[in-house]
C-alpha cells in the first residue's frame, strides 16, 4: 500500500529529501490533508473514463488522488525544480503526464487534442496558485476549452466574487464574466491549517459547470464584456455616469446612451451592481445596434 503524498509527515520527508524551498511568488501552498483532497475530487464527479487537467501539481498531492479516479491526468507545472520530485512521487501512476510550462502560455487546446482525445469528459481540477487565479480561470473560459466544468481551490474572497448574485457587494464584472459561461457555486470553505506553508487568506473551493449555452444571448460578445467593464469601472457611480465616462466616445454619445437605457427600461441612476446578466444583455444589444455597431 503506497502512503498518500498529502500527509504532514510524507510531505516533509519529500521536501527534505530534495531540499525544496517554497517560492511565495509562485503561490506555493501545498495541501497536506488527504481528506480535504478527496472531498475536492468528489465535487468533480469523475468516472474512470474522465480526463483531468490540473494546474500546478506541486509535489503531486492532488494529482495522485485524481490519478486514482480518472482515466488520465495532464498537469501543467511552471517550477522546474518540482519536475524530478513529481517523477518520483507519481511513479506509481502510469496515467499522469506532467508538462513543464506556464499554463497561461500553454496551448491547452492542442494538449487536449493530443492527450485527452479518448476520454468521455474533461474536468479542470486544481489548487490554484493564488497570485494568478483570475487570469487562469478567464483563460480556460476564453480559450473555449471543451471542458465539462472546473473545480478549483482559490482565495475565499475571489470565490465569493465569482459566485455572487446581483445587488451584493461582491457582484461585479468577474461574477458576470464567469456566470455568463458557467453556473458557479462555492462547495467548500477550507481552513488555513491544511496547507504548508499556511496562506494568509481564507480559501474556498468553487465548482463551475459549463452551461449548454451562455446565460444570455447577445449580438456582440466583445461589446457585451466592454459594456460590463465600463459599468463597474467606478462602483459608486451610476450606470449612466460609468457608461459616459468609460465607453468609447461616451461623453459625445450621452444622449444616445440615455435613450438606450430608457428603451430597455433601466433607470439611469441605478448602479451596475444591481443589473442582472439579462439586463446587461438587453442594454448591450440596444447600445450596440443604436450606437456602437456603426462606430
Ligand atoms: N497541487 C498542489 C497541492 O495542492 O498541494 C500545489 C498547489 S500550489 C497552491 C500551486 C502550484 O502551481 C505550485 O506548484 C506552483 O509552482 C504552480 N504554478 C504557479 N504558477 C503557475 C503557472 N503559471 N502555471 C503552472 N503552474 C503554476
Amino acid at each position: 500500500m503506497i502512503k498518500d503524498i498529502a500527509t504532514p509527515i510524507r510531505t516533509r520527508t519529500i521536501l527534505e529529501k530534495y531540499g525544496f524551498s517554497f517560492k511565495k511568488s509562485l503561490g506555493q501552498n501545498f495541501l497536506i490533508d488527504t481528506n480535504i483532497l478527496n472531498r475536492i475530487v468528489d465535487h468533480a464527479n469523475l468516472t474512470e473514463n474522465s480526463g483531468v487537467i490540473e494546474i500546478g501539481p506541486g509535489i503531486g498531492a492532488l494529482t495522485e488522488q485524481l490519478a486514482k479516479r480518472a482515466k488520465k491526468v495532464v498537469a501543467f507545472e511552471i517550477d522546474q525544480r518540482l519536475l524530478p520530485i513529481l517523477r518520483d512521487t507519481l511513479a506509481p501512476y502510469q496515467n499522469v503526464h506532467v508538462i513543464h510550462n506556464d499554463v497561461l502560455k500553454a496551448d491547452v487546446n492542442e494538449v487536449i487534442n493530443a492527450e485527452l482525445n479518448d476520454v468521455a469528459d474533461i474536468m479542470v481540477v486544481a489548487n490554484l496558485p493564488y497570485y494568478v487565479t483570475t487570469p487562469i480561470i478567464m483563460k480556460i473560459l476564453e480559450d473555449h476549452l471543451p471542458v465539462r466544468g472546473i473545480v478549483v481551490m482559490l482565495q475565499k474572497e475571489v470565490a465569493d466574487r465569482i459566485a455572487a448574485k446581483p445587488s451584493t457587494k461582491e457582484y461585479g464584472s468577474l461574477s458576470i464574466a464567469i456566470q455568463y459561461y458557467m453556473e458557479a457555486e462555492t462547495v467548500m470553505t477550507v481552513p488555513r491549517t491544511v496547507f504548508v506553508p499556511q496562506p494568509n487568506v481564507d480559501s474556498a473551493v468553487i465548482r463551475l459547470t459549463k452551461r449548454d449555452k451562455p446565460a444570455a444571448e447577445v449580438q456582440n460578445e466583445k461589446f457585451f464584456f466592454e459594456l460590463i467593464r465600463a459599468s463597474f469601472a467606478q462602483r459608486r457611480k451610476t450606470i449612466l455616469n460609468n457608461l459616459t465616462s468609460n465607453l468609447p466616445n461616451g461623453k459625445e454619445n450621452k444622449e444616445q446612451i440615455e435613450r438606450a437605457l430608457a428603451e430597455v427600461e433601466i433607470e439611469p441612476r441605478r448602479r451596475g451592481e444591481t443589473l442582472s446578466i439579462e439586463e446587461f444583455a438587453k442594454l448591450s444589444d440596444q447600445l450596440y445596434v443604436s450606437v456602437y455597431k456603426k462606430a
